[in-house]
């Protein structure tokens, strides 16, 4: 599907969230970066950081450290390492460990949007992730005794319930039909995205979302609220950690 192209790279992560290893050519090469023409790398972006991994040719390999978006998703190698010149097929891997936790802990920071929204009414307004570590900034002017337990549980509850969490792509007309997709991420979508790819936690949340995530809530593990912080004119920051 064209809406999958990033430049000249068809991005393959978006339609096979558990796609790991495979073939490609190269198109371009610099130490700036390499261009394929498919890439299972997640680029960055919705507070989800870029895939690692590896492009094995000839023998030879080349670590790939981070993406980076341009007029083409450019792959950024590590420093020092050969380059693949353009032609050459090479075999490309997602490192695994990293992708999945960051899958775990993208679906972790989707139920705790969803709960915290259904619970206290609380709008996001902003988050950032690593692997198994995330915060989540939420516009609560209150935070209700006993708000942390509250939520870690309710969390948890979700996880247990193990909700499927569905991807698909609808027509932007369609997509901002859904309600709580415009709570979340009306503006955040660009007027020239005709198709919109929405991920639904069934019966929890529904966004907007370009990220990778698992396919049901059970497979995030254990969801931990470590901390709330105050950040100021009724803003809170929660940190969360994710573990078996
Ligand atoms: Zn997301």
């Amino acid at each position: 599907m064209s809406s999958d192209l990033h430049g000249r790279t068809l991005r393959l992560e978006l339609a096979d969230q558990n796609l790991r290893d495979w073939e490609a050519v190269v198109l371009e090469a610099s130490p700036e970066g390499i261009v394929l023409s498919k890439s299972a790398f997640y680029p960055g972006g919705g507070g989800q950081p870029a895939d690692h991994g590896v492009l094995i040719w000839q023998g030879v390999e080349t670590r790939i450290a981070g993406v980076r978006k341009g007029d083409d998703l450019y792959l950024i190698p590590a420093e020092g390492d050969p380059l693949p010149p353009p032609g050459t097929t090479v075999s490309a891997a997602v490192a695994d460990d990293r992708r999945s936790a960051l899958m775990r802990t993208h679906s972790a920071l989707h139920v705790l949007c969803g709960v915290v929204f259904r619970d206290y009414g609380a709008l996001v307004t902003g988050g950032n992730m690593e692997p198994l570590s995330a915060r989540m900034d939420f516009n609560l002017p209150e935070v209700p005794q006993g708000f942390k337990e509250a939520v870690e549980a309710a969390c948890n509850s979700e996880v247990v319930a193990d909700r499927r969490i569905d991807v698909r792509v609808l027509p932007r007309a369609e997509a901002f039909e859904i309600p709580d997709i415009i709570r979340t991420a009306t503006n955040l979508v660009p007027e020239s995205v005709q198709d919109v790819r929405i991920v639904d936690i069934v019966g929890l949340d529904t966004q907007a979302d370009g990220g990778t995530h698992v396919a049901s809530t059970k497979q995030i593990g254990r969801i931990k609220v470590a901390k709330i912080e105050n950040k100021g004119k009724g803003f809170r920051r929660l940190r969360i950690a994710v573990s078996d």
